[in-house]
């Protein structure tokens, strides 16, 4: 009985829909599903709908983009209110957010002589908020890079040349208002900050062999937010190495928080297979006491 607490579709920068999840969650014997797009509740009605009479429960959220000192830092949100005025304004700023970044991500691209087209990341993106893999797949289309990995890993990562901040909300206060708005916040793969890496940046393994993926996030950073009401760490994550998993577990040990697991997919064929980190049932109820 086990939750795949973290996954994306094309209600942000996902390939696959949200039916194709739920679909894909019950095949592999999923007891539940976390839909967590970055920066919008917009497909819950669908998940809901998908899952209904299935058997398979879904757990709402959504990955909340903070920012701190030019890094990106993800907050799970679990269980939140859609209608919270505060946080669908914070979600609406995000939003025009994204698109002045990307305008400026394909400016910066254009200096750097790779001919890309605003209209092109929009079309790709649709209704979502455009993500940074919106734009790499417009540059992989262009055929400057032969693939997304060499898009992120020469120009996109976190501090590549391309690379342009969000001006989102602390990690602190994205806890206060995930928490403000009813559910409860999950640090998201805390190993993965502090350099250029992100999901999908991971060879997999889980221990000695596996590459270093930064410094991970700072104990006084999750300390604060745990003050603020953080309920959980996501410790478990396929682009952890055995180190950050053991770190952030004792650390959330220390701090009294629930420690999570979730793939990260991005859909079919990505680095990170649904279903590849999951969380118990037991650890969910414990999370949802936590509302
Ligand atoms: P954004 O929210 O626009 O900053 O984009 C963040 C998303 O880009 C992450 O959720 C990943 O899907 C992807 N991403 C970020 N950094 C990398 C990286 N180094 N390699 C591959 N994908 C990445
Ligand atoms: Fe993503
Ligand atoms: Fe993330
Ligand atoms: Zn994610």
């Amino acid at each position: 009985m086990t939750y795949d607490l973290h996954t994306h579709s094309t209600y942000s920068d996902g390939t696959t829909s949200v039916e194709a999840n739920v679909r894909d969650a019950l095949a592999i014997g999923l007891a539940g599903l976390g839909v967590t797009d970055h920066d919008t509740t917009d497909p819950f009605d669908e998940a809901m709908a998908a899952a209904d009479g299935t058997g398979l429960e879904i757990v709402p959220g959504t990955e909340f983009s903070a920012e701190l000192d030019g890094f990106s830092v993800h907050v799970l949100g679990y269980w939140i209110d859609p209608q919270h005025a505060e946080l669908v304004a914070e979600l609406a700023r995000l939003r025009n957010e994204r698109e002045d970044r990307a305008r400026a991500i394909v400016d910066r691209f254009r200096d750097l002589g790779i001919d890309l087209d605003f209209a092109r990341v929009q079309a790709l993106a649709g209704d979502a908020p455009i993500g940074r893999p919106h734009i790499a797949q417009a540059v992989v289309e262009t055929g400057a890079a032969p693939d997304l990995r060499m898009v992120f890993d020469t120009w996109l990562a976190d501090g590549g040349p391309a690379y342009v901040e969000k001006h989102a909300v602390t990690p602190v206060r994205a806890v206060e208002l995930l928490t403000a708005a009813g559910g409860v916040a999950v640090l998201a793969h805390p190993g993965l900050y502090g350099a250029a890496v992100e999901p999908g940046r991971g060879d997999g393994s889980d221990g000695a062999d596996g590459r270093a993926l930064g410094p991970g996030l700072d104990a006084t950073v999750v300390e604060q937010m745990a003050a603020a009401g953080l309920a959980g760490i996501e410790a478990d994550h396929p682009d952890h190495t055995g180190g950050h998993r053991s770190r952030y577990r004792d650390l959330a040990t220390a701090l009294g928080l629930e420690v999570t697991a979730g793939s990260d997919y991005h859909g079919a064929g990505k680095d990170n297979p649904l279903g590849s980190a999951t969380t118990s049932r037991d650890v969910v109820e414990r999370l949802r006491a936590r509302r």
